[in-house]
């Protein structure tokens, strides 16, 4: 846990959020500023930077969101439809928070593929 993280905070309950799934490994809640219909953010409890702070000591913690992620799509009704999944890494990405989370998204068509 990090003291001045919003996602530990959210995590703690000091911050409310709009949850969407929870376990003792993962959270899962509402994008606060969603960028299509469904859009959720589905987040390590465990403070992991980003994906760049990865290592053999705190890789098992991905696993988890991994399963969540299915979890979350499901709950959401889009898991047919298909979805798309964000992470972005590092400041020149656009990560603006540095809790390693990753964006679900979906509800729509959406759009051209980027890669
Ligand atoms: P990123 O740019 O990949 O770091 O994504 C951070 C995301 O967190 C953005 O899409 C924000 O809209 C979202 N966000 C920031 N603060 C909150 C909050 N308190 N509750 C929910 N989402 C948030
Ligand atoms: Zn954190």
């Amino acid at each position: 846990m990090a003291d001045n993280c919003i996602f530990c905070r959210i995590i703690k309950g000091e911050i409310p959020s709009s949850k969407v799934y929870e376990d003792e490994n993962v959270v899962a809640f509402k994008d606060i500023n969603p960028a299509a219909p469904v859009h959720v953010l589905v987040v390590p409890k465990q403070h992991i930077e980003s994906l760049e702070a990865l290592s053999d000591e705190n890789i098992q913690a991905v696993v988890p969101v991994h399963k969540a992620i299915r979890k979350v799509a499901e709950i959401t009704g889009i898991a047919e439809q298909g979805y798309r999944v964000i992470v972005n890494c590092g400041a020149g990405a656009g990560q603006t928070v540095m809790h390693l989370h990753y964006h679900v998204l979906g509800g729509v068509n959406m759009g051209e593929k980027i890669l």
